[in-house]
C-alpha cells in the first residue's frame, strides 16, 4: 500500500521538540497571568465574511491565502455557508468580544490565545501553511483606558519580558506610528502622488501594490526598489497632533521602563485594520529563520470593532509566530553549544519477570511523589537495562527479589559512575533531580 504523507506546509511536532514548545507556552502563560491576561479560545473556522471585513479584501492573506470552502447545507431549509480556516486570531477575538458583549462591563478586556492559524503561503523555513500563534489583545471602550498610550507601552514591555524569560538574545523591537483613520487618507494621497512618476521603475510586485495598496510598497524587501522607496514621503510627517502625542507618550513610557526600540518609519504591516502604533520584533540574520526574520508583529486597531458591526472600541494586540520563536531558540542553543536534554529522574530495572509486578508498584509510588520514572522489563538482560537507563535517566534502581524483601535498593548514578544502597523510605529524596540538565 502506498504510504500517506503529511500535507505540504504542515508539520508533525514530536518529542523531544514538543518539550520546548510546552516550555515556551508555559512561560507565555505565566507571563500573561502576571499581567492579568485571561485565555480566550475561539473556533478554528469562522464565517468567511469575518476575515473579508476584519482583515481586509486587499490584503495578501484574504486575496490569496485563505482556506475557504462552501459548507454544504444539510437540509432543504438550510443555506450553504462560506467558511474559512482562521488565518489569524484577532478578528475572531474581536467577534467574540462583540458577540458576548464584553464591552458592557466597561472594563479593559485583556485576552490571550495560543493556537494554530492557516494560510496558503509558499512553504519555506519559518513559513508554513499551518502555524501557531501566541497572541494577546487589550480592548475596550475608550473610558476603559484601552486607548491609552500606556497600554501600547505595557504590551511592548510585556513582550520584552517574555522574550527575556525565554532566554532569547539579540531581538530587536521596531516601532512606528501609522496614524489615525483621519491621518491616513492624507498620507495615502501624498504617497500615491509620489509613486505616480516612479511607479514604472519599480519591480512588477511593487508596481501592482502602488495601485492596489500603496502602503505595502513601504515594507517591500525587494532590493532593487530600496533606493526609490527611501525617497517616498514618511508617515511621521503626516501624523496629526493627537497621533503624534500618543506616539510620544508610548516612547516615553518605554524609555522609563528601559525597553530598547528602533524607529522604523517604513513599518506599516500587512493588515488593513491597524492604526497608530505598529511594531515588529525581529531577530538578526543567522538566527535560524532564513529570510523570515519577523518573530512577532502587532499594533493598534481602533476601528476594528466597528468594521465588524460592534460598538466603538479601541484596542491593541500582537501575534507571536510560535514556530519561528522555537526555530530561533533552537538555533541559539546550537550556536551557544547548549544541549537541552530531558532526562528522567530514574529508570527502574526489574531483575526477571517475577519482579515486574513489584517494580510497577514501586514506580507508582515514586511517580506519585512527583518523580519522572521509566519502567524496564524483567525480560531485559542487565546490560540492556543499563544501556536503556543510561540513555533515558539520571539513575537506575535495581529491583531484584532481595531488594523487594529487604526494602533496600541498589541505585546506580550514571553521571558520577557510582552506586549505593538506599532504603525504600529514602528513595524519593535520593532520586529527586532537576528534569532539565544543560550540558556544554
Ligand atoms: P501576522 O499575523 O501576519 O501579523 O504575523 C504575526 C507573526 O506570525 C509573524 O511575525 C510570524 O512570526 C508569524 N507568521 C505569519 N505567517 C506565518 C507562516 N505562514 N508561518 C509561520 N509563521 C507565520
Amino acid at each position: 500500500m502506498a504510504v500517506i504523507f503529511k500535507v505540504r506546509g504542515t508539520r508533525d511536532l514530536l518529542p523531544p521538540e514538543t518539550e520546548l514548545w510546552n516550555r515556551v507556552e508555559q512561560t507565555a502563560r505565566s507571563v500573561f497571568a502576571r499581567y492579568n491576561f485571561g485565555e480566550i479560545r475561539t473556533p478554528i473556522f469562522e464565517d468567511t465574511q469575518l476575515f473579508l471585513r476584519g482583515v481586509g479584501e486587499e490584503t495578501d492573506i484574504v486575496s490569496k491565502e485563505m482556506y475557504t470552502w462552501e459548507d454544504r447545507a444539510r437540509a432543504e431549509s438550510e443555506r450553504s455557508q462560506s467558511l474559512t480556516l482562521r488565518p489569524e486570531n484577532t478578528a475572531g477575538v474581536v467577534r467574540a468580544y462583540i458577540e458576548h458583549k464584553l464591552h458592557e462591563s466597561g472594563m479593559l478586556q485583556k485576552l490571550f490565545y495560543i493556537g494554530p492559524q492557516f494560510r496558503r503561503e509558499r512553504p519555506q523555513r519559518g513559513r508554513y501553511r499551518q502555524f501557531w500563534q501566541i497572541g494577546a489583545e487589550v480592548l475596550g471602550p475608550a473610558w476603559s483606558s484601552a486607548d491609552s498610550p500606556l497600554r501600547d507601552a505595557e504590551l511592548l514591555e510585556m513582550l520584552a519580558t517574555l522574550l527575556e524569560e525565554l532566554g532569547l538574545h539579540g531581538w530587536r523591537l521596531e516601532l512606528n506610528s501609522i496614524g489615525s483613520a483621519t491621518d491616513r487618507p492624507v498620507y495615502l494621497a501624498a504617497l500615491r502622488e509620489a509613486l505616480a512618476p516612479i511607479k514604472d521603475r519599480l519591480s512588477p510586485d511593487n508596481r501592482r501594490r502602488a495601485e492596489t495598496n500603496p502602503l505595502r510598497v513601504l515594507d517591500s524587501k525587494a532590493i532593487e526598489d530600496q533606493d526609490l522607496i527611501n525617497t517616498l514621503p514618511k508617515i511621521e510627517d503626516f501624523l496629526d497632533r493627537e497621533s503624534s502625542e500618543h506616539f510620544r507618550q508610548v516612547l516615553a513610557a518605554l524609555d522609563a521602563s528601559g525597553v530598547p526600540y528602533t524607529l522604523n518609519s517604513r513599518l506599516v504591516r500587512g493588515l488593513d485594520y491597524y492604526t497608530r502604533t505598529t511594531f515588529e520584533f525581529t531577530v538578526p540574520d543567522g538566527s535560524g529563520l532564513g529570510t523570515q526574520n519577523a518573530l512577532l508583529g502587532g499594533g493598534r486597531y481602533d476601528g476594528l470593532s466597528e468594521i465588524l458591526g460592534g460598538p466603538k472600541t479601541t484596542g491593541i494586540g500582537f501575534a507571536i509566530g510560535e514556530d519561528r520563536l522555537i526555530l530561533a531558540l533552537q538555533a541559539q542553543a546550537e550556536r551557544d553549544n547548549v544541549v537541552i536534554e530531558r532526562k528522567l529522574d530514574a529508570f527502574i530495572a526489574p531483575m526477571g519477570t517475577a519482579q515486574n509486578a513489584g517494580a510497577l508498584a514501586l514506580a507508582k509510588e515514586l511517580r506519585a511523589a512527583g518523580l519522572s520514572i521509566e519502567l524496564g522489563d524483567g525480560v531485559f538482560r542487565l546490560r540492556k537495562s543499563f544501556e536503556t537507563a543510561d540513555k533515558l535517566a539520571h539513575r537506575m534502581v535495581i529491583v531484584g527479589e532481595d531488594e523487594i524483601s529487604s526494602g533496600i535498593f541498589t541505585v546506580k548514578y550514571f553521571a558520577a559512575g557510582e552506586q549505593s544502597k538506599v532504603a525504600r523510605a529514602e528513595l524519593v529524596n535520593a532520586l529527586r533531580s532537576s528534569i532539565l540538565s544543560a550540558r556544554s
